[in-house]
């Protein structure tokens, strides 16, 4: 267990600052993440260390395209979520309490894991990362002290001030899931969607590198107001070079209705190349072509992937071959790996 950082006492309660649930605790409450309590008027962090699950994997998987290509990061993750999300495909962790007498690992033995996996960095993925936020901290900056890149992936809710502290701390890949619009047909309870925009664009007004990740539900974010929400604030906020990924659902956990349509997902693809999108890819289908990297400006393919591996890579100082124009890639391509998973 570990004093948080991020909080403040308001009027007898205490308020956690790492993500906008902004959980106004009583003494011996938890927050909805089932992470942080106020323990004695302090807010502690009871899931520090809690891992659920660790194991090396591609970067593509996560997925990130346009981020140290062909790397692998060392992918962990602990327990808890601030969302309800009723497909979510790792329920088992996110929806779950803390296990009661798990081993805890400390952010020294993680980054010693890494180095010895040869991964090139790090990443919290799995439960939503704003869950283990401080563990999250100490954890990136020994990883940076190993070269190792920091990563995650989420639902981008945190307040600025974490987002801050992430940076900071040397996470500077965000694969942010955009999970809905003002007009999605049930909502999650109570979230501002326009606030995963207005952190990601603070993440790249910060230098950091994000990715966001569409994931299509039949029948929740699926209809044509939802579509041209995301797809307006996607180029209106954060502009045309940053990387969309539009995904199928596939039915889970509580919401079972039929997975998104391949017919869908192409309108969708369609539609943000019209708007000007210069990057999007359909994902969870495994069709050639979906997942390429092609040059905006000549068409030239650049990078084929299949099964979140680099199959063809074909860029010369991080610009087009043919025409010169720049692609976005932060990080390195790496070319020979030997992987260990
Ligand atoms: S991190 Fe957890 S406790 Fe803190 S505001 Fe978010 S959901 Fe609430």
């Amino acid at each position: 267990m570990k004093i948080a950082r991020l909080w403040s006492s308001i009027n007898g309660l205490i308020e956690c600052q790492i993500c906008e649930r902004r959980c106004k605790l009583k003494a011996n409450d938890v927050g909805i993440c089932k992470n942080y309590a106020n323990i004695s008027n302090v807010l502690v962090h009871i899931g520090y260390g809690v891992v659920s699950a660790v194991e090396s994997r591609p970067i593509e998987i996560k997925p990130f395209f346009h981020y140290w290509p062909n790397s692998t990061s060392l992918t962990f993750s602990g327990y808890g979520c601030n969302f309800y999300c009723p497909w979510c495909q790792n329920h088992h962790i996110s929806f779950s309490n803390l296990p009661i007498s798990s081993k805890r690992v400390m952010p020294g033995e993680l980054v010693d894991k890494a180095v010895k996996m040869r991964d090139e960095g790090l990443c919290a993925s799995f439960n939503e990362p704003a869950s283990i936020f401080d563990y999250l901290l100490d954890l990136f900056q020994l990883g940076k002290k190993h070269n190792l890149y920091g990563t995650i992936v989420t639902n981008g809710y945190f307040t600025s001030k974490a987002i801050l502290e992430l940076i900071e701390a040397g996470v500077d890949g965000f694969s942010i899931d955009i999970k809905g619009c003002p007009t999605s047909r049930r909502a999650i309870a109570s979230i501002d969607h326009f606030k995963v925009f207005r952190n990601a664009k603070e993440i790249i007004d910060l230098g950091g590198h994000v990715e966001v990740v569409y994931l299509v539900v039949t029948d929740f974010n699926d209809h044509d107001g939802c579509v041209d929400w995301i797809l307006g604030k996607h180029i209106d906020m954060l502009g045309p070079d940053v990387p969309l990924h539009i995904n199928r659902y596939y039915p889970a956990h509580v919401w079972k209705t039929p997975p998104t349509s391949l017919t869908r997902l192409l309108e969708i693809k369609q539609k943000a190349e019209r708007l000007g999108i210069n990057y999007v890819y359909v994902g969870n289908v495994d069709i050639e072509g979906l997942e390429d990297t092609i040059c905006p400006n000549c068409r030239k393919l650049l990078i084929s992937r299949r099964r979140y591996r680099v199959t063809y890579f074909k860029l010369e100082d991080k610009r087009c071959p043919r025409c010169g124009q720049k692609i976005p890639i932060k990080g390195r391509y790496i070319k020979e790996k030997t992987y260990f998973f």
